[in-house]
């Protein structure tokens, strides 16, 4: 299996190397040359197995000769043991036809932990093998971070940079970067927003001798082996509610595109999955997007729900390059635009694609937390802004067909939303109490590519 750039000038790369990428040398986004598909027995089979074997089965196509099974099999297995819940993702039943997938019993509380313990490792059985050394180089606008930095923290031959924009994430989402006392990890709050942590990381990448020189390694939401690692619980949600003999939908709390186009894969991997619904918050450039064609940035609106305040989600570019039956050309008509002239005009054929698998929705500030509260009042749930919005949207597109909504975070990762909403302030689990004892350790960086490169090469 060899991945290829969404933008058409990079070279096809094999599983490790595009894993170890991150984002290819044209600015594009790895995408597998080829999906696989899963016949209906095999997707059947799948009923009953654990987490990690439904996990090694579908991902073990993917990885080509990067890991021999056994080997992929244990760092599976190891990646999962953390987890605070013996089914690793419990699916919640909330009403007839409605179900909550909880992907937050990782050790940072969101669903970011899914993929992000399994890469670690994956990254870590590589760097052994070959003595390399990287730095990994991140934005967040919240949860990615914390995810890599609990997977990174100690690790050898690994030092993480992790850019989040100050004053705008949770206080438990900043102390999770910030309290861990290892040498290599190293929290940078930028003065701006998340996209402009993830344009300044873009340009990073770009330059490729400060790249090479330092090791620059992404485990953003645009590594492939992340995405990949969110196809699992698409896959073994859907066959717990009857997959492939019974279709099922996903609403999917969105930022960056990564987890949906997640549940993308699973559909061409041949698990019957009828819409993935797109939900975003106030900043809803997908929603509008998917409705009108016309994706134009407004400026990003902070919100209580701020692991999806995002106006270039990065991982969009992928279902458009499969929208657009793979014309890397027009891609890059799109992304230039969209820098030239902050938007561009989605093909209406490419439109037309989009739409037989996403439908999208948004959620109001008022609307989430009404979602929240009624939630709550309704199931006994408690939910967090980010999973309320998804809430919110699904109850547009409930019908016969059974809807998955995604839990993404813990509530108490998001206590004074979910206390403003509920009255309620739902508390931190016990093995995450010390974030509140250890001292904090954070450098304030500026907004300036230049800058950030100078500190990330006297840091190594
Ligand atoms: C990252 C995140 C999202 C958005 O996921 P994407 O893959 O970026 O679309 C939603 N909710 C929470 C809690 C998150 O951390």
């Amino acid at each position: 299996m060899r991945y290829l750039s969404t933008r058409g000038e990079a070279p096809l790369l094999p599983f490790e190397a595009a894993m170890m990428t991150g984002l290819a040398s044209d600015g594009g986004l790895y995408v597998p040359e080829s999906v696989p598909a899963l016949a209906p027995d095999e997707i059947g089979a799948l009923a009953g197995l654990p987490y990690e074997e439904a996990a090694f089965r579908v991902m073990r196509p993917f990885v080509g000769d990067a890991f021999g099974d056994e080997e992929f099999r244990a760092l599976i297995v190891d990646a999962y043991a953390g987890f605070s819940h013996r089914a690793r993702v419990p699916l919640v039943q909330l009403a007839e036809n409605h179900f909550l997938l909880e992907l937050f019993h990782g050790p940072t509380l969101a669903f970011k932990d899914v993929a992000m313990q399994l890469i670690g490792r994956l990254f870590a059985a590589v760097l052994a093998r070959t003595g390399r050394r990287i730095a990994i180089v991140g934005a967040t606008s919240g949860d990615t971070g914390s995810a890599a930095i609990e997977a990174f923290r100690g690790l050898p031959g690994v030092d993480v940079f992790i850019l989040f924009p100050e004053g705008r994430v949770s206080e438990v989402q900043r102390r999770q970067m910030t309290t861990p006392a290892e040498a290599n990890v190293h929290a940078l709050a930028l003065a701006g927003t998340f996209d402009d942590c993830q344009a300044r990381l873009k340009e990073m990448f770009a330059d490729r001798a400060f790249a090479d020189a330092v090791g620059l390694a992404g485990v953003n939401s645009i590594n492939w082996a992340r995405v990949l690692a969110q196809v699992v619980y698409f896959v073994t949600a859907a066959v717990s509610l009857g997959a492939p003999r019974r279709a099922v939908s996903f609403t999917v709390p969105t930022g960056n595109f990564g987890d949906v186009y997640a549940g993308s894969i699973a559909r061409r991997l041949g698990v019957p999955i009828e819409r993935l619904v797109v939900a975003t918050n106030q900043n809803d450039i997908l929603d509008r997007t998917l409705r009108t064609g016309e994706s134009r940035r407004e400026g990003v609106r902070p919100s209580i729900s701020p692991s999806m305040d995002i106006e270039v989600s990065s991982n969009f570019e992928r279902a458009l390059f499969d929208a657009y039956g793979r014309d890397a050309a027009a891609v890059r008509a799109d992304m230039a635009s969209l820098r030239a002239d902050g938007g561009f005009r989605v093909g209406q054929g490419a439109l037309s694609a989009l739409r037989e698998v996403y439908a999208s929705g948004r959620a109001s500030e008022e609307e989430t937390a009404a979602a929240i509260a009624r939630t709550l009042r309704e199931t006994g749930e408690l939910v967090c802004p980010h999973t309320a919005v998804g809430l919110h949207v699904a109850e547009g597109h409930l019908g016969a067909t059974p809807m998955v909504t995604l839990a993404t975070a813990h509530p108490a990762k998001f206590p004074d939303a979910v206390e403003a909403a509920t009255g309620l302030r739902p508390p931190l689990p016990a093995r995450l109490s010390h974030l509140y004892d250890r001292p904090e350790r954070l450098t304030r960086v500026p907004d300036d590519a230049e800058a950030l490169k100078r500190l990330v090469r006297e840091r190594l």
